[in-house]
């Protein structure tokens, strides 16, 4: 993208960059829509042809045109400028999945002897991986808990590369101060990372705060239909740039397909988050309300430990809220089976109300001890709220919960 359109697109609303952003004009026949460049390798006319694109590529002067499928697609980049657009960040990474981004990421940042401060109530599988994986390939990781910021500085040692948060954070939503994370980091120069599937540029931009490295599962919001699998990692061009020598080498490529339900999905992000952030926050102060409830986590709510420091730093609380039912496991497992719009199913983001129960689906597999040890009640419910009609929501969960 040039400079100039760089500065125009900087100066437009998040719907205009969601609908507009990343449209290199007039495309191919003169599509009005992005075509699906749906190719493996790319053609050179002849012989001279080749070894021009071979000389400007040792000087890295390629602008334009991709030999192979793994280092490039037209679809596929016209989605990460849109993306980068929307973080008013410089560039954008479009990965297989969301775990993809994180892992190739750290993989590229991190090397044998180094140390990653991870907080607590981090994504499983992030968790899993700095845990087990990293571990194995001699990096230090110290898990220490989301928002407490003495336990981050006092884990900062001479190797310390890297602190990687969430925000919000699932199954309780929890809001660290970005501003506070970017100060441990820039005063002892280290890279700061957030995983912001739950926010979601239009409630949030970390990069605009300073944060070095922003992921999204764009499987969920960014998406928003549940009917694909991606991930982005967003940033500077000079640190991503060795993201994507990373990606061409490791492949957890994107595909061209997806990356155009993609940029279909994002050109309604916008209307769709200001829609689920109204609804979570109409359902969560019902929910509030209701003596069959014990408590609500929603950052929306003035109850919640972080509203206030939410309330400064985003311009929206998102579409996911969790709440405890009075009573046990059962209690729990009866209203979810007793509601009828919400579907049962893990993930978040897309049209459809969806309903869990976190002990019965991310943790299953551990006992109630272990459970409550990492703070995953058994009574605890988490709604992604869709874009259904929040009185029509609000009446089902009312009809469950009395029937309790
Ligand atoms: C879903 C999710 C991921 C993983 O993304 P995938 O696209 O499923 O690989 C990572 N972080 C958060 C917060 C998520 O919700």
């Amino acid at each position: 993208m040039s400079e100039e359109k760089q500065e125009e697109v900087a100066r437009w609303g998040d719907s205009t960059a969601a609908v507009h952003a990343g449209t290199a004009r007039p495309y191919c026949q003169h599509s009005l829509t992005l075509p699906v460049y749906q190719t493996a390798t790319y053609t050179f006319e002849d012989t001279q042809d080749l070894k021009e694109f071979m000389d400007a590529r040792m000087w890295g002067l390629q602008e334009g045109r991709i030999e192979y499928g793994r280092y490039g697609n037209p679809t596929i980049a016209a989605v990460e400028s849109k993306l980068a657009a929307l973080e008013r960040a410089e560039e954008a990474i479009l990965f297989s999945s969301g775990m993809a981004a994180i892992t190739s990421t750290l993989l590229t940042m991190l090397s044998s002897g180094d140390h990653l401060i991870l907080t607590d109530d981090c994504y499983r599988r992030t968790r899993q991986f700095c845990h087990s994986y990293l571990k194995r390939m001699n990096i230090d990781v110290s898990i220490v808990p989301a928002g407490n910021f003495s336990s981050i500085e006092s884990a900062v040692s001479a190797n310390t590369k890297l602190i990687l948060s969430e925000l919000p954070t699932n199954p309780y939503l929890r809001v660290v101060d970005l501003e506070k994370l970017v100060d441990i980091g820039s005063k002892n120069g280290i890279r700061t990372a957030i995983d912001s599937t739950f926010a979601t540029p239009i409630n949030l931009r970390p990069f605009e705060i300073g944060v070095d490295f922003v992921f999204h599962s764009a499987t969920k919001y960014l998406g928003g239909h549940n009917d694909l699998l991606a991930g982005v990692c967003v940033g500077s061009a000079s640190l991503l740039a060795m993201v994507r020598q990373n990606q061409w080498m490791m492949g957890a490529v994107s595909d061209p397909h997806t990356a155009y339900l993609l940029d279909r999905g994002l050109k309604t992000l916008a209307l769709r988050v200001r829609h689920h952030n109204a609804a979570a926050q109409a359902i969560s102060e019902f929910l509030n309300d209701h003596p069959r409830v014990e408590r609500v986590w929603y950052p929306g709510l003035n109850t919640h430990p972080d509203h206030e420091v939410a309330a400064r730093q985003m311009s929206g609380f998102g579409g996911v809220v969790s709440f405890e039912i009075r009573g046990d496991l059962e209690n729990a497992a009866r209203c979810i089976d007793a509601v009828e719009l919400p579907i049962i199913a893990p993930s978040l983001g897309g049209a459809e109300t969806l309903i869990e129960q976190p002990a019965l689906m991310s943790y299953f597999e551990l006992s109630t001890e272990e459970r409550m040890e990492l703070g995953i009640k058994d009574n605890l419910v988490r709604l992604s709220i869709g874009l259904e009609d929040p009185q029509d929501l609000i009446d089902d969960l009312d009809q469950a919960l009395k029937a309790l």
